[in-house]
């Protein structure tokens, strides 16, 4: 198999020179590495700056001024304004934070490797073989790079659109618009009411026995990779919680008037996280909204190439919130925030300003809740808990010390440090149904630092997360109590404890 960027050495090399020169230096540094082709080779049939016509639908770099302008047909990288890539300047101080490189200690599947390897696409100097996606695809899109970059690059939005441009442009036999994408990551998940009749089912076949017999038998070892990953994954069912309600009054006197994000997987799964956040936004004075028109944030779709898909999302979701009439939009799914505050980075066309204004009023339950100046909670929780950063959380939103703050707060709750609290669990969205070998061996380097914390109480921002992460818990014989931290400030308002 040969790597388009076997060793370090040859990565940064090959990209120095692409740097000081371009061109010839471009072809030397190809020839240097195993599978770069010469220039000329490169999105065949009409080669990068050989004059030829862009062909119908070419897009073109959104920006630069240093390279010179290219049209490259099926060339996922030239929507990307190419100062995005001269940000990197190949410190290599990423490396160290990125999961993928800790796991494979492959240049490749390094944050820096990685904005080569676009780069060099979009160039034209690297064929978007397989092997190049398959670096591509590992990546969790954690952002925990762009926590780490002193350069200030903006990963996120390099591997984000090169992903959707990969989809939209149908480059090199992508598979991930296959049946699986379509039917279920797509024509499933988004949407809360096709999702709970299926897990009404999977709830009675867990309470009938059905799904032990599954496992004990090894039957889902002929299930089709997803299947047996989302088999697999789903934590016991309870019952679910009520339906939620228009609008929740604050208790005592109003501070803010705000609105609820329910997203679609926490509204079909974890509902009763939903209730917790609403009676401890309006203990906390908060007059609540929740707009029954809303819909997925469109994370999903975007972070598997479908991006105009996505966008229809975002437009459902400005429809169906009055942004003039609130003070915030409150979400308590990490991955949900980071999505809905990108609302006006992700497209551009007349409707960016608009999708700007809903996303600056968009804020995490923590974030907000650390802003507004928390009522404190008075039951006491006396539990050993910890915290996990989720990467939508901490590294794409920047928000670590507020969940803290928060959960300090709480009587007799003693909160443990995670060592390498920071890395990626693996959940990553939907990563862990594409990538499943990846996703498991994060999730039980995650569970090792968890256990050696002592924690009684696992606390996470993020449900994908929390789920996975529980999964993996319970394969490895610990039982610990998963929560969000907000779920612990309701208990602790409510004077009630957890069942551990
Ligand atoms: S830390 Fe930033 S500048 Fe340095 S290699 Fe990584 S992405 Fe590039
Ligand atoms: S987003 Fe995460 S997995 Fe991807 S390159 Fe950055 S640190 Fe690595």
């Amino acid at each position: 198999m040969n790597d388009p960027l076997p060793s370090l050495s040859t990565g940064v090399a090959g990209n120095s020179a692409v740097d000081s020169a371009g061109g010839a230096a471009t072809v030397q540094s190809a020839a240097a590495a195993p599978v770069l082709p010469a220039a000329s080779q490169a999105f065949s049939p009409s080669a990068p700056g050989g004059g030829t016509a862009a062909a119908p639908g070419t897009l073109s770099h959104g920006g630069g001024g240093q390279e010179p302008q290219r049209d490259l047909p099926a060339n996922p990288g030239a929507g990307i304004d190419y100062r995005r890539f001269l940000d990197c300047i190949h410190c290599g101080l990423c490396t160290a934070a990125c999961p993928t490189y800790l796991e494979l200690g492959n240049e490749n599947d390094s944050p820096r490797g990685r904005i080569y390897l676009m780069r060099a696409v979009t160039d034209g100097r690297l064929h978007l073989t397989p092997e190049v996606q398959r670096h591509l695809d590992l990546c969790l899109d954690c952002r925990a790079c762009e926590t780490a970059c002193p350069s200030g690059v903006q990963y996120g939005r390099l591997i984000e659109p090169f992903r959707v441009a990969m989809e939209e442009l149908g480059v090199a036999g992508r598979t991930s618009q296959s049946w699986f994408h379509r039917l279920v990551l797509h024509g499933v998940f988004p949407y809360p009411q096709r999702m709970r009749p299926l897990l009404r089912l999977a709830r009675w076949s867990q309470r009938l026995g059905l799904v032990r017999l599954i496992q004990a038998a090894r039957l889902t070892r002929l299930l089709p990779g997803p299947w047996r990953q989302m088999v697999e994954m789903l934590p016991p069912l309870p019952r679910p919680a009520a339906k939620l309600p228009t609008f929740v009054p604050a208790v005592g006197a109003r501070r803010r008037r705000v609105a609820l994000f329910t997203g679609c997987i926490a509204d079909a799964m974890f509902r009763h996280m939903h209730w917790a956040t609403l009676r401890v936004l309006a203990r906390n004075g908060c007059d609540v909204v929740i707009p029954q028109n809303q819909v997925c944030c469109g994370a999903i779709h975007l972070h598997s190439g479908a991006g105009t898909a996505a966008r229809t999302f975002a437009e459902q979701n400005l429809a169906a919130f009055e942004v003039k009439n609130l003070d915030a939009i409150v979400v308590n799914v990490a991955g949900c925030g980071a999505m809905l505050k990108d609302y006006g980075h992700h497209w551009h066309d007349e409707r960016q300003a608009a999708r700007a204004q809903f996303a600056s009023i968009v804020r995490d339950v923590h974030e907000f809740l650390d802003e507004l100046g928390l009522v404190p909670p008075e039951g006491k929780l006396p539990l050993v808990a910890t915290y996990h950063d989720a990467c939508h959380l901490g590294h794409a939103q920047r928000i670590r010390e507020a969940p803290r703050r928060l959960l300090a707060q709480i009587p007799e709750l003693q909160l443990r440090e995670l060592p390498e609290s920071e890395v990626c669990c693996g959940a990553a969205g939907t990563y862990n149904l594409t990538q499943p070998e990846m996703a498991q061996r994060l999730a039980e380097r995650k569970v090792r630092q968890i256990v050696a914390t002592g924690a009684q109480a696992v606390l996470v921002g993020n449900c994908t997360c929390l789920m996975h992460i529980e999964r993996f818990c319970r394969a490895a014989g610990h039982r610990l109590w998963f929560a969000q931290p907000i779920e612990l400030l309701d208990l602790s308002y409510q004077g009630q404890r957890p069942r551990l």
